[in-house]
């Protein structure tokens, strides 16, 4: 039988929901005889690949970079999993909604750096108006809250999806779940 083609991408987040992901410890052994995993922040892979079965996203999008990757992730992916608070609801991220793009900037750039005050126009990723849930840009197929997510409950979502279902999350997010 051919391996499920796994990737996992980490948008607007802190890389909490992908230690959680790691914290399945020994079951990752078990996962990876079911599992190629084909892109990753955990693998050395640049490009997003087509065809892959199931995609782990971690984080808000916060960026039009956040935003083509999700686009892209989403045209190539059959299942798209929002893992963790920021991916379901923005979380984290979403703390600076109520400021202008110009006034968070202005406060990381300007008033709180000690050295070369300026606000950089190259390299880094212009941010949206807002940070937003990735359903509000693509159509997700499975929420996972939490923040992060528990090992075991990840571990649950994998080997649901693996056998050919949709998870049933209700008993599996309460808190210390
Ligand atoms: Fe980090 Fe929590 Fe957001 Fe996951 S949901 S990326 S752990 S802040």
């Amino acid at each position: 039988m051919s391996k499920a083609r796994l990737a996992t991408i980490w948008l607007d987040g802190c890389s909490g929901c992908h230690m959680s992901f790691l914290d399945m410890d020994e079951r990752l052994i078990e996962l990876a005889g079911l599992v190629d995993l084909v892109h990753s922040p955990l693998v050395d892979s640049k490009e997003f690949p087509d065809n892959v079965d199931v995609v782990l996203v971690e984080g808000a999008v916060s960026t039009e970079d956040d935003l083509e990757r999700i686009r892209k992730v989403r045209q190539r992916s059959k299942v798209l999993v929002s893992l963790g608070d920021c991916a379901v609801t923005a979380n984290v991220p979403s703390m600076r909604n109520r400021f202008s793009v110009a006034a968070v900037e202005h406060r990381a750039y300007i008033e709180n750096a000690q050295l070369n005050q300026q606000i950089p126009r190259e390299v880094i990723p212009q941010l949206l108006p807002k940070s937003r849930p990735v359903h509000e840009f693509v159509e997700v197929d499975v929420f996972v809250p939490g923040c992060p997510p528990s090992a075991d409950t990840i571990h649950f979502v994998l080997t649901e999806l693996l056998a050919g279902r949709i998870p049933y999350l209700t008993d599996k997010t309460r808190f210390g779940a």
